[in-house]
């Protein structure tokens, strides 16, 4: 079986096998074989492997981010971007995994107690399309530097992708069966999660993806983490320096042609400064302009498919007819791909634009007559991944943070991934964490020993 993937941009179609049951098996017992080899080899030995790795990645960039961009539409800047990003983490997790991983004692009435975090075997990643390099890499540099091994089933619309950084592992001398990939359907994958080969799996995607898997998962008792959608605000009080929010509103939303989880998507605005905070950031997003993917001057990338972007403007037709206001845009542009930066402006509780995800180039502005009603609005959703507050005063900044209920919040910053910090959401984001000590224990047995 073979699947159809067209290039967002120049419409290019290309076809990539499915594996038969033969090939997955293959890549199974592979990753079985290599696990108990890789978790004696030491953090020491792995974390050489990682730094090759991360200098194949930079060598390999410029093939690679051509990859990314014909797969999926991204910016040619952002694909660069992306794989240096993922190349550092390799780099900090070579360097900081044997701190994160030593035993930690803990002081009982015994002779000696401690903690000890040991790799448990092969672990299942089931990733999306919009950041085709840095999601894969965000799992899979403390993943294996816990001395697991790991199985990659990438989104359907970027096969190539998972099979570069297959090569670049394999170029970087990673053992076989450390890194495998999977080219399978969701029935596949869910026999994959069931074999008992398979210890964990971790999913960034949909909220539908993430039930899915998490059912499966739960049915064969398998951990999960699940990184999944978000709606998150991004709050600007009274008194916020608009010269940093608009420029940093605009990047946040409009950035990757808006598909990301942790992009702010609701703007909350407090009466006092929402007049001029939606001209300023209209005027702003107005510049940006659809086009080539690989030319530098280009504000904004095309859409990853075509369903994406017509379920998108559905969306947005919604929230029309509910009485939201087009601030700018809102309708598709010429190709099927195409949807120009867009601003819904006086969006409700009811509408799509206020309910639901939109995983696209809309921003939803949000009118608040004060700070308690933005808070109430921020958490007025299904979704709890990231959040960010404008204000010039920091302890009121921090007071607010606190109050809102998401895995991260940043004040006068858009949200990020940082490998220092543990990334994840809450309510319908998901659960459990990547990066960080929190993220590199997920997949770990996490064990008690007590010496008396
Ligand atoms: P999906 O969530 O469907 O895809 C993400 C990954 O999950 C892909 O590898 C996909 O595989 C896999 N997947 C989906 N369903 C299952 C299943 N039942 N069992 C196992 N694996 C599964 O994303 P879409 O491409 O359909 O995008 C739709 C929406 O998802 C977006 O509009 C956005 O709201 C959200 N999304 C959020 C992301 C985030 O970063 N939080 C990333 C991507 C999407 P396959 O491609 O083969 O179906």
């Amino acid at each position: 079986m073979s699947v159809e993937n067209r290039d967002p941009w120049t419409g290019e179609v290309r076809r990539h096998a499915k594996q038969s049951a033969a090939e997955v098996e293959r890549v199974l017992a592979a990753a079985d074989k290599a696990f108990p080899g890789w978790a004696r080899l030491g953090v020491a030995r792995r974390g050489d492997g990682l730094r090759k790795v991360a200098a194949a990645l930079r060598a390999r960039k410029d093939g690679i981010a051509t990859v990314m961009t014909a797969e999926m539409g991204k910016l040619r800047r952002e694909a660069l971007t992306e794989i240096e990003k993922s190349a550092a983490a390799c780099e900090y997790y070579a360097d900081h995994a044997a701190r994160y991983l030593e035993d930690t004692a803990v002081r009982t009435e015994a002779k000696r107690s401690f903690v000890s975090y040991e790799p448990i075997g092969p672990v299942l990643a089931v990733m999306p399309w919009n950041f085709p390099v840095w999601q894969v890499f965000r799992f899979l540099a403390p993943c294996l530097m816990a001395g697991n091994v790991a199985l990659l089933k990438h989104a359907t619309n970027v096969p190539r992708c998972a099979d570069v950084i297959k090569a670049v592992l394999d170029e970087a001398g990673i053992p076989a069966g450390v890194f495998g990939v999977l080219h399978i359907d969701n029935e596949q994958a869910a026999a994959v999660i069931g074999d008992p080969r398979v210890k964990a799996v971790s999913l960034t995607g949909s909220e539908r993806a993430g039930r899915s898997v998490a059912a499966t998962a739960g049915q064969h008792l398998k951990k999960c983490v699940l990184e999944l959608g978000g709606s998150d605000p991004f709050v600007v009080l009274e008194d916020a320096d608009l010269d940093k929010a608009v420029p940093a509103a605009v990047q946040s939303r409009f950035g990757n042609a808006g598909q990301t989880c942790i992009a702010a998507k609701r703007f909350i605005v407090v009466a006092a400064i929402a007049e001029e905070f939606v001209r300023r950031f209209t005027e702003a997003s107005a510049k940006l302009a659809v086009g080539d993917p690989n030319d530098d001057a280009t504000g904004l990338a095309p859409m990853a498919r075509a369903d994406l972007r017509d379920e998108l403007h559905k969306q947005v037709e919604a929230s029309l007819a509910a009485g939201a206001k087009a601030a700018l845009g809102c309708a598709p542009g010429a190709g099927d791909t195409h949807y120009p930066a867009s601003i819904l402006d006086h969006v409700r509780p009811g509408m799509p634009a206020y309910d639901q995800e939109l995983f696209g180039p809309v921003a939803s502005i949000l009118r608040a007559k004060d700070e308690a009603e933005a808070v109430a609005m921020a958490n007025d959703t299904a979704f709890g991944l990231g959040a960010s507050v404008w204000t010039q005063d920091r302890d009121r900044g921090e007071a607010v943070a606190r109050k809102i209920v998401a895995g991260a919040c940043f004040v006068n910053a858009i949200v990020r991934s940082d490998v220092r910090l543990p990334f994840g959401g809450t309510k319908a984001s998901g659960f459990g964490r990547e990066l960080a000590e929190h993220g590199i224990h997920e997949f770990t047995n996490i064990k008690t020993v007590y010496v008396d």
